[in-house]
């Protein structure tokens, strides 16, 4: 047949293309998918940046050569903005390269919220420089300039990059497979290296900033030579940048290591060493309640409380399996009179040699151990941050020892605590991930079906969702994860409930089954809050040091306007204190104006004013740390709002179900 038949045949050929979700329709082959998107009346104004095409997302530029389901990417999706903020770090690269055209292009990736673009340049990026950057970038958005998609072989690629000048771009495509096309993306006279997807134009980004200035090495090496790295990002509308630049500022004011000295909590000093921290008095009071509170409930719920040592012979770690496995997060070991010792980095095995210093029946079932368990692992100084990421910290632990029969139950109790113990600290929202079984792992297949179903099992019977990371395991087990959500919405890991085989099976453990023979029992690990100092760290951020009435340090500060009331006011302290509240006076001879706003900034609940008047009357004027004006009271008055305020929230008891 002719040639030219195939080539009608082609032009005329029709791919049938299915909006995710929606309408269904056939467009002539070669196609854009922008074109395409149109003609099957998704409506392009502004706010469609690229799409995802059979699952790649590609720009809207791209020609279609097969039936597809294509979806429409907005801001509102992950990928939208990926594309969004990926084509601002190019509008910065164009606006730095028209300023400074010595400076040369690395990379310039796209973050979560924001992006960045790091620069081989002769100094550091100065206040003044970033504001004619950012103005550069709004003309470069005025601009409108098409963006375009360009390819080349490899050797092409080299010798276009090395001609401009930019040597990172030429070693980064040195690295590339021979044989694959490489993309570049223009804008006007501005070209980069990239792998797309980008928006069809400039003028697609709406509002538009730079943030701050860092340094960071090429390829993230100290040996490479220190590159100038400029964070920004960018939304649709100037509303939505407003917002995000407030949520950014109210982070910081609620940074946990800013507000832990503020309100003298905690410090972390290189004296003592990275990682390490010092709780001060009020933090420690903190600590203490949050210790109490969860000893108590743990006596409730029917654990036995132990404690073990900070250090073990070698051998109990190598029989763990940790020395050969998680050597790299311990401390090195130390010897003494011959024999070698290591620092804990985990609690389980001093509960498990608890749990072997008995015969077990099967009657003695369930077996819970838990303890505030202080233990150390090596983290490099470089990824430390306040509390967040530690040396040393304090485990919220706890090992169960349970039949395989009770295995489900047991997790359902775990989970219930672990709701109850969060939503007590004011976490009410939650994220649930259940992890089954890895490729590689340890176990019998029966064993993971068990231990797989229970947990999910115990998930289903409660009203909570969750999802599932298939593979996510523990190599000894699967595991639940919980992450809360704070006040910021941000998420963090804190619960995790883990099933474990391999442990019993390597400390030999035992219990006597109904049938007189012996049975392996199943361990589940369990931590609810995670570590103490991680904890205390997202509590300061979550309520921005402004702790609720229970927790405060101090819940009262009582001030005298002039010396008059000083007795009066040591008086109203001795009552407070007496019934059990945590109570100080502020005696000083400053004025009450200045008295209050320094209790205020200590985050101090109530603020007890005394002058002549609630002298005579027996009465204190009441505020909140929020500059709320309770009013006057009595002391009893004051006693009783207090212990309302302090009141669980919550029914003591846990188990609802
Ligand atoms: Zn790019
Ligand atoms: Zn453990």
């Amino acid at each position: 047949m002719p040639l030219l038949f195939f080539v009608l045949q082609e032009l005329v050929r029709s791919m049938k293309i299915t909006i995710n979700g929606g309408s269904t329709g056939d467009v002539r082959s070669g196609q854009t998918v922008g074109a395409a998107l149109s003609a099957l009346g998704v409506v392009l104004s502004h706010d469609v940046f690229a799409a995802r095409v059979n699952g790649t997302v590609v720009d809207l530029s791209r020609p279609l050569s097969e039936d597809a389901v294509v979806e429409p990417l907005r801001f509102d999706s992950a990928e939208g903005r990926e594309v969004y903020r990926h084509t601002s770090t190019h509008i910065m690269a164009q606006a730095v390269k028209e300023i400074f055209p010595s400076a040369q292009l690395t990379i310039g990736p796209a973050l979560e919220d924001s992006f960045f673009y790091d620069f081989a340049f002769e100094r550091a990026f100065a206040p003044e420089d970033l504001e004619k950057i950012e103005a550069r970038a709004a003309d470069i958005i005025r601009r409108n300039l098409t963006i375009t998609r360009r390819e080349f072989s490899k050797q092409e690629a080299i010798e276009f990059f090395r001609a401009r000048g930019e040597d990172y771009k030429v070693e980064l495509i040195q690295g590339f497979p021979d044989d694959e096309p490489i993309s570049a993306y223009m804008q006007g006279d501005f070209v980069d290296l990239c792998r797309g997807p980008h928006l069809p134009a400039t003028g697609l980004v709406g509002a538009f900033k730079l943030l701050n200035t860092a340094g960071a090495y090429w390829r993230g090496d100290e040996r490479n030579p220190m590159l100038q790295r400029i964070y920004g990002t960018s939304f649709p509308t100037k509303g939505e940048l407003d917002a995000h630049l407030a949520r950014l500022e109210e982070i910081k004011r609620r940074d946990h290591r800013k507000v832990g000295k503020e309100l003298d909590l905690i410090t972390i000093q290189d004296e003592i060493g990275p990682g390490l921290v010092l709780w001060h008095p009020k933090g420690a009071v903190i600590r203490l309640l949050i210790e109490n509170f969860w000893r108590e409930q743990h006596i409730k719920d029917g654990y036995d409380l132990v404690y073990s040592p900070h250090i073990a012979r070698l051998d109990l770690w190598k029989t763990s399996g940790h020395v050969d496995y998680y050597q790299e997060s311990m401390f090195a070991s130390m010897k003494l009179e011959g024999s070698e010792y290591q620092l804990k980095p985990m609690n389980c095995p001093y509960h498990i040699m608890i749990y072997k210093s008995h015969l077990r029946s099967y009657r003695d079932l369930p077996i819970r151990y838990g303890e505030l368990g202080t233990v150390y692992r090596y983290e490099r100084t470089g990824v430390l941050h306040g509390l967040l990421r530690v040396r040393g910290f304090t485990q919220d632990d706890a090992h169960l020892f349970c039949r395989p029969d009770q295995l489900e139950t047991e997790v359902s109790r775990v989970l219930d605590f672990t709701f109850f113990i969060l939503r007590r600290f004011g976490f009410n929202e939650f994220e649930v991930v259940l992890s089954t079984r890895p490729k590689e792992s340890v176990g019998a297949d029966e064993h993971w079906t068990l231990a797989t179903s229970a947990l999910e099992a115990a998930l289903k019977s409660r009203p909570i969702s969750f999802s599932l990371d298939p593979g996510g395991g523990a190599f000894y087990g699967p595991k639940i994860d919980v992450k809360i959500k704070d006040a910021l919405g941000r998420s963090w890991q804190c619960s995790t409930v883990q099933v474990d085989f391999n442990n019993p099976e390597r400390f030999e453990l035992s219990y006597t089954g109904e049938d007189g023979k012996a049975h392996q029992p199943i361990m589940i690990h369990r931590a609810l809050m995670g570590s103490i100092e991680r904890f205390f760290g997202i509590l300061i951020e979550h309520y921005g040091g402004a702790f609720p009435t229970w927790l405060a340090p101090v819940q009262a500060r009582v001030m005298n306007i002039t010396d008059n009331q000083r007795d009066y006011v040591a008086a109203v302290v001795a009552q407070l204190k007496s019934a059990g509240f945590r109570a100080e006076a502020d005696l000083r001879g400053e004025k009450i104006g200045f008295k209050i706003r320094e209790a205020e900034k200590a985050k101090v609940p109530f603020m007890l004013v005394v002058g002549d008047r609630e002298v005579q009357g027996g009465t204190v004027s009441v505020r909140g740390r929020s500059g709320s004006n309770l009013g006057s009271m009595t002391v009893a008055g004051m006693l009783d709002l207090l212990r309302t305020e302090t009141l669980h929230p919550q029914k003591e008891s846990q188990h609802t179900s």
